[in-house]
């Protein structure tokens, strides 16, 4: 069993922007068989698994910005003014651990893995991947 951690870097441009980094975590797997954990280092952002359809992308969007609205003042906003994005960053996740097979995301068909910005944009975003198997 081995473990293995590589970190990337992501730059952002846009304010709210979902990418898809299914590609790029596949190419950078080592290990046949196993589990990967994959971490964003930041907390205006989050880590998703969902499906890569530019409707639902909307969807999720509008979604997330009628939960937590800029209406409102937040307390947070007094410090660096990006509560809402703090807030919607909590409602997600900063980490998703899924299943290697064959050395590749053992996915759904319909599954990609996303790095969502929520403060952007931002440039060398960074995110962990951890890898246990063999
Ligand atoms: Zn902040």
């Amino acid at each position: 069993m081995t473990v293995t951690t590589i970190s990337f870097k992501i730059n952002t441009n846009k304010n709210f922007e979902i990418i898809d980094i299914t590609p790029q975590i596949n190419s950078l797997i080592d290990i046949d068989d196993g589990i990967i954990s994959i971490f964003s280092k930041h907390s205006t952002s989050a880590i998703v698994v969902n499906e890569n359809e530019a409707g639902l992308l909307f969807d999720f969007e509008f979604m997330l910005n009628n939960l937590v609205s800029d209406k409102f003042s937040y307390k947070h906003d007094m410090i660096d003014n990006n509560a809402s994005s703090h807030l919607k960053s909590f409602l997600l996740s900063s980490s998703e651990c899924l299943p290697i097979k064959n050395g590749k995301l053992d996915l759904g068909t319909w599954q990609s893995v996303f790095f969502v910005e929520l403060d952007g944009p931002r440039a060398n975003r960074t995110v962990t991947l951890t890898m246990v198997g063999e």
